[in-house]
């Protein structure tokens, strides 16, 4: 189903949470990327507002190493692939200060880690597991930011700063994209 200004009008607020959920989990069944970032109310997906890989000598890696969707502080950081919950608080004990809050999460395969940062709270705790589509934390502006804003990035299981791949891989990673990558090597 689609969530639309009618379900909005029709459902409780956790109707609608519930409905955004379920999207989340067709979308990533069928193959079809998850955003990882949504209204507090669950309706509206944001957009990328800063991609990632963008080339900058304002960053060590020398590039942008995430993706960035600019949203008002307190919308979800939402899972985009199963997986369990590998660490949730602040990011000085893992990835770094300037990451500010973050919820890390390791996918289901073991390949990758995939977090959301700059989070003003998180909602889960290390060892938990995780659907695409659950609520992992509040976005926020903490951290090095200019605003608030949820920075999404992915990286090798366990990686350290530099060892990124593109979020693609932990929002479109599906049973419905297996299927076709074996088919193609048929
Ligand atoms: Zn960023």
């Amino acid at each position: 189903m689609t969530i639309n200004h009618l379900a909005r009008r029709k459902f409780t607020p956790a109707q609608l949470l519930a409905l955004a959920r379920d999207n989340a989990r067709a979308r990533w069944r069928r193959g079809r990327a998850v955003v990882p970032v949504r209204s507090s109310d669950g309706v509206t997906p944001y957009p990328t507002t800063y991609p990632y890989g963008v080339k900058s000598s304002a960053y060590a890696a020398g590039r942008h190493t995430g993706e960035d969707h600019a949203c008002p502080v307190g919308s979800l950081a939402v899972a985009t692939a199963p997986g369990t919950v590998e660490y949730a608080g602040p990011a000085s004990a893992r990835w770094g200060s300037a990451y500010g809050n973050q919820v890390i999460v390791r996918t289901a395969d073991n390949r990758y880690d995939y977090a959301h940062n700059h989070l003003s709270s998180w909602k889960v705790s290390a060892g938990q597991k995780v659907q695409p589509g659950d609520v992992l934390g509040l976005t926020g502006a903490t951290g090095n930011v200019t605003g608030p804003h949820s920075h999404f990035e992915a990286r090798a299981a366990g990686g350290r700063y530099g060892s990124d791949v593109h979020p693609i891989r932990v929002k479109v990673n599906g049973p419905a994209r297996r299927a076709r990558l074996a088919k193609a090597k048929k």
